[in-house]
């Protein structure tokens, strides 16, 4: 009989802390060949600290083997499918991560004067005029550091606009579906958050925005596709209604993977939107890193734009500060650059075809997994969709199986899970993003995954709600985790448990 045992390198890893012993360090100092200097004396005693409590003393090697353990429990794109819907989890390409270590942009310091930065600043300006291309709007700001981050900037502009024309008013409709994000977007920048229900399609509803619109709405903000992978098809419609009574329609672009190259929202009546550089072009996200919000705007909104703002002089890109009725910075310098330059070398490394095939391979590829999931799972929005697939546990939730049980069977498959219960107008939901990465092998290794389980929710539905089974830790208490969070480390408590 084999014996059973549990690797404590990657099974069993304590924490830092736990590995502390007193005098350990992971660095060596040269003697002190300089006079000493009494620090209590120089910064004051109340400014010293004789020591640090419970920090950890550890050698190089241990910190170095914690953190590589620790990372290979950790699920990447660069393992395999990431169907993580709403978030675009794709290949981030190695020649973005080369160019942008590239030692003259890894080390702009932000402070250069303008006359050494001139590479740094075409890179920005190439970037603008490539997304302007893409989004077919007349002005852009690289600044926003995230998509909410972009919408509240949007909102923003939008508000100085209307400020000028003498109202700010009172309003944003945001439909049911969208992300959350929207209306934490709109109630930051001061306005009431109206909810406007979706139709059949999960669609904006005309016949509803006809009758909410009126002057105290200041914008609709709109995702499209939207959050159930749908296209607006009347958005230019819905535009129409907006302008007519002066309002604007704001458009959240992280659905933007569906559209580059397609469609440009410039040219279907939007004023303003943003893009999540993270996400459609490609920079690494998932881990809270640095992305990028950029805000493209039509004419009317751009003299509201953040400051600086890229100007043309003599041959030379300069910095122009003096913008009377712009909204003032929303960012430190310029933006995340190393972003701005990942997603240029995205960009051209792909070229406008290229750019092209990526969204009608990423439609391409949430269709085929809708197809082959249709027979096993509830789709209740069954419009023609995009670059993602939602569907709903009602069958499985029959045999007492959620959204949140099948997701984390799907670990067990090894796979990352699809994004859980969003957007809400769909009960249950399950929402898939393959994303344009993905071969049809992997498509195929997914689909056969959840068709699998979709069968074990039949035959035994006990074991699928209390996945997972092969991981170093099965379902943990999530209310207890989310109320009692503990989040600091004292040596009385009680050794980290694992699992069996
Ligand atoms: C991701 C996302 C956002 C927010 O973008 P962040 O970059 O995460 O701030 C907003 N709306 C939609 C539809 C999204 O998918």
């Amino acid at each position: 009989m084999i014996k059973k045992v549990r690797s404590h390198i990657t099974q069993n890893e304590s924490l830092l802390f736990e590995k502390s012993s007193p005098g350990k360090t992971g660095y060596q100092l040269p003697a002190l060949d300089v006079p000493a200097v009494d620090s209590q004396a120089a910064l004051g005693a109340h400014n010293v600290r004789n020591e640090i409590e419970h920090f950890p003393e550890v050698s190089e090697v241990e910190v170095i083997r914690h953190f590589t353990r620790l990372s290979t429990w950790n699920y990447a794109i660069d393992l395999g499918l990431y169907p993580l819907g709403s978030c675009t989890m794709k290949y981030n390409p190695r020649v973005n991560e080369l160019v942008a270590r590239l030692e003259g942009l890894a080390w702009a310091h932000p402070y250069q004067p303008e006359s050494l930065s001139q590479g740094s600043m075409e890179i920005m300006a190439r970037l603008e005029s490539a997304l302007l291309e893409i989004t077919g709007m007349d002005a852009i700001t690289l600044q926003p550091a995230a998509g909410a981050h972009g919408e509240l900037t949007g909102i923003l502009l939008v508000r100085a606009l209307l400020e000028k024309r003498g109202n700010p008013r009172k309003k944003i409709l945001i439909p049911d579906s969208a992300h959350g994000t929207n209306p934490a977007t709109a109630a930051i920048a001061g306005y009431a958050v109206e909810n406007l229900r979706s139709n059949a399609r999960g669609t904006v509803d005309l016949a509803e925005l006809e009758r909410m619109v009126d002057k105290d709405v200041a914008a609709l903000m709109v995702t499209n596709p939207n959050t159930i992978g749908v296209f607006e098809e009347k958005i230019t419609r819905a535009a129409e209604i907006l302008h007519k009574k002066g309002a604007l329609l704001y458009m959240d672009g992280a659905n933007m993977n569906a559209l580059v190259g397609v469609a440009r929202p410039g040219d279907f009546g939007v004023d303003v939107m943003h893009l999540n550089l993270h996400k459609t072009f490609s920079t690494p996200h998932g881990g809270g890193g640095p992305g990028g919000g950029p805000v493209a705007v039509k004419k009317i909104l751009e003299p509201f734009l953040p400051v600086p703002r890229l100007k043309r002089t003599r041959n030379k890109w300069t910095f122009d500060y003096k913008r009377p009725r712009s909204i003032g910075r929303v960012r430190a310098f310029y933006g995340n650059f190393g972003v701005i330059v990942r997603a240029l070398a995205y960009i051209l490394a792909h070229g406008g075809d290229g750019l092209r095939n990526a969204t009608v391979d990423a439609v391409m590829n949430a269709n085929y997994l809708r197809k082959k999931l249709e027979p096993y799972y509830d789709l209740p929005y069954t419009a023609p969709n995009m670059h993602e697939v939602v569907f709903s546990d009602d069958r499985q939730a029959k045999l007492g199986v959620r959204t949140g049980d099948i997701a984390k069977r799907l670990i067990d498959y090894g796979f990352h899970p699809y994004t859980v219960s969003f957007p809400l107008i769909v009960h249950g939901a399950l929402m898939i993003e393959p994303t344009e990465t993905e071969s049809k092998d992997e498509l195929d290794l997914f689909a056969d995954a959840m068709i699998s389980i979709a069968q074990e929710v039949e035959t035994d539905p006990e074991m699928v709600r209390k996945a997972p089974h092969n991981t170093r830790t099965s379902r943990v208490d999530e209310v207890t985790a989310a109320r009692r969070p503990v989040l600091r480390w004292t040596p009385e408590q009680p050794r980290t448990k694992t699992a069996d």
